[in-house]
């Protein structure tokens, strides 16, 4: 049994800038043993990590299915390589590893804009960010776990003309809600008005991950989170108008499409090794472009316009001024009443500046 951990191998956690083929390809073997040769194959790899022009591992666009936190009994701990991280193995031959507060604490990306009040700890302007980089999400350890599976009720984007920021996972009071990466608590605190009981946590791969409109939080600023770990419940507090759980993603403080790494019908994380686009922070690029909400935002524009020409006509009839026909009157003098012109009546009531005009017929004159 201990065998299969011999070839355990760790990735460096937080990938900044495009990695180094070379070191992706090597690093990148782990417990599943993938060979060198078969880590440079097209299979399945998206457009965009084409375009990269750099090798990228099949192990990097895997999907990975959301971790089993195991109520079973632990039966044996097995040391691993790396100090601070452990595999755990159960009763119910499950095992999964497990890493100490102090492994998951000791990362760089705590150490600057660090902030337990502000919603954007980074204020980097998105222009300041490259092109195109690539961020490992999980490393060969295997941390993840969805943050909740639902009904989408509303995607990231524009959404009634205003900028969604997250996803709207629709979930019955009290469901409980995952840290989806190992990470450490950046805010916890209510907001009202808006997010509700709001969670942010920091995790290991620089991302940052939003819980909004919480029941109850169960985690503090500071407090070191695993991957699974229940960090509160759903609610509907604070600008909501039914229980749900507004959920982000963010890089350097910025929102992204949550649905580029997970996928919130099966709660699998999309691939391991995420590629970023700064175009990826525009409201308007999100993940599935034909998505229903998107066909209802059209179904939204085209009754708003109805709408405002049912008013515009209102408003024009309401504007419209007649005028009944006397004895000895004609054009011009009706015209020098209203102040317009002969020509503009004739417009108005399709006819002549010739026609004779019938007393006690009804003339518009605006
Ligand atoms: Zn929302």
């Amino acid at each position: 049994m201990t065998g299969l951990f011999m070839t355990l191998l760790l990735l460096p956690l937080q990938v900044a800038a495009v990695p180094d083929s070379t070191v992706a390809a090597e690093a990148v073997q782990d417990s599943t043993a993938v060979r060198n040769d078969t880590l440079l194959t097209e299979d399945g790899l998206p457009d965009s990590v084409i375009v990269l022009g750099h090798r990228v591992p099949v192990y990097a666009i895997r999907p990975m299915a959301s971790e089993k936190v195991s109520a079973s009994n632990v039966i044996d701990t097995l040391p691993t390589s790396v100090p601070g991280v452990k595999v755990l193995l159960y009763n119910d031959n499950t095992w999964r590893y497990s890493k100490t507060d102090e492994y998951i604490a000791d990362n760089a990306v705590f150490a600057d804009n660090w902030d337990s009040e502000n919603f954007n700890a980074y204020r980097s302007p998105v222009d300041s960010l490259p092109e195109t980089w690539s961020v490992w999400l999980v490393d060969s350890l295997g941390s993840y776990h969805m943050p909740q599976i639902g009904r989408v009720t509303s995607k990231w984007g524009y959404r009634h003309g205003r900028r969604h920021q997250g996803i709207d996972i629709s979930l019955p009071n009290g469901t409980p809600l995952f840290a989806v990466f190992d990470g450490k608590v950046r805010i916890s605190k209510s907001v009202k008005g808006g997010y509700g009981n709001l969670v942010v946590i920091r995790h290991n791969n620089g991302l940052e991950t939003f819980y909004g409109h919480m029941s109850r939080r169960n985690v503090k600023p500071g407090d070191i989170v695993h991957a699974g770990d229940t960090i509160g419940f759903s609610g509907n507090t604070g600008r909501s108008t039914g229980p749900h759980l507004h959920f982000e993603t963010r890089y350097q403080g910025l929102t992204f499409d949550p649905q580029r790494i997970i996928n919130f019908e099966n709660g699998d994380l999309r691939q391991r090794m995420m590629v970023l686009k700064r175009r990826y922070f525009d409201a308007s690029s999100c993940y599935d472009q034909d998505f229903d909400e998107e066909f209802l935002l059209v179904e939204d524009d085209a009754r708003a316009l109805e709408e405002k020409k049912k008013k515009d006509a209102e408003e024009a009839r309401k504007a419209m001024v007649y005028h009944k026909v006397r004895s000895g009157e004609n054009l011009g003098l009706i015209a020098r009443k209203y102040h317009t012109t002969v020509n503009s009546i004739c417009r108005l009531n399709g006819i002549k500046s010739t026609t004779i005009l019938r007393i006690g017929r009804t003339l518009r004159v605006r």
